[in-house]
């Protein structure tokens, strides 16, 4: 656990030492056998919301993230309303990396849609992980390590009838999350089945802003994308 998280507590229980010491074991309780369990208990997070001085830290600790965010997912930068349309997303993931499930810097608020789409998939290639997580290297985009706007832009288009997000890398690191994830969020929000020829489109306009090949139909694909609106 990081000296963060310390910080956080301390702040959780300004007044109240003995509900603060409370939160401090039960935390280090779960991260002790989060440490030692191994093949990985991916209920242990469930289990420890489900205590009530679990529920409790677990609700803070999102308002927490929600504010160190500045209300924004930490991977698709989609507005966070409300807590209930977020969850508190593992980066690594538990079902690989129980270890890492109570550590500070593992932790980040993602809106329901990158927290459901993004579920177990791991998107590093850290070939040994060090069980020091702050000494880490990341391969993609980190939200506790990198920052967002050195590493992916997007473009946000809206109408009556269609909503579309495109994402484009600013790095490497940028490239995997784009690859591995950041598509899915598109075509998502495309609903590409409903309307294929839309999505064509914003397939083609995500060529174009990542300077694929196919870039000179982006101008078609475009005229296309209006057509339909
Ligand atoms: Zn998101």
């Amino acid at each position: 656990m990081t000296h963060d998280v310390s910080a956080f507590l301390g702040g959780l229980y300004k007044t109240q030492r003995s509900n603060r010491f409370a939160a401090w074991r039960l935390i280090l309780r779960y991260h002790a056998a989060c440490r030692k369990v191994f093949p990985p208990r991916k209920a242990v997070w469930g289990k420890f919301y489900n205590e009530p001085k679990g529920a409790y830290i677990h609700k803070a600790l999102s308002e927490h993230l929600q504010a160190k965010q500045m209300s924004l997912c930490c991977y698709c930068r989609d507005k966070i309303y409300h807590r209930k349309n977020s969850n508190i997303e593992h980066i690594l993931p538990i079902a690989r990396y129980p270890m890492f499930a109570f550590e500070y810097s593992n932790l980040a608020l993602a809106c329901v849609t990158c927290n459901a789409l993004k579920s177990d998939k791991d998107y590093f290639r850290v070939a040994a992980l060090s069980a020091d997580y702050t000494a880490n290297v990341f391969d993609c985009f980190h939200p506790s390590v990198h920052d967002y706007n050195d590493h992916i832009d997007f473009i946000l288009f809206q109408t009556n009838h269609i909503y579309v997000r495109v994402f484009k890398s600013r790095s490497v690191i940028g490239d995997r999350l784009c690859v591995e994830h950041l598509k899915d969020v598109s075509i998502y929000g495309v609903k590409e089945q409903v309307n294929p020829v839309v999505a064509g489109a914003v397939k083609k306009l995500g060529e174009f802003l990542n300077g694929k090949p196919g870039y000179e139909n982006a101008f078609s694909a475009l005229k296309r994308l209006a057509d339909n609106i």
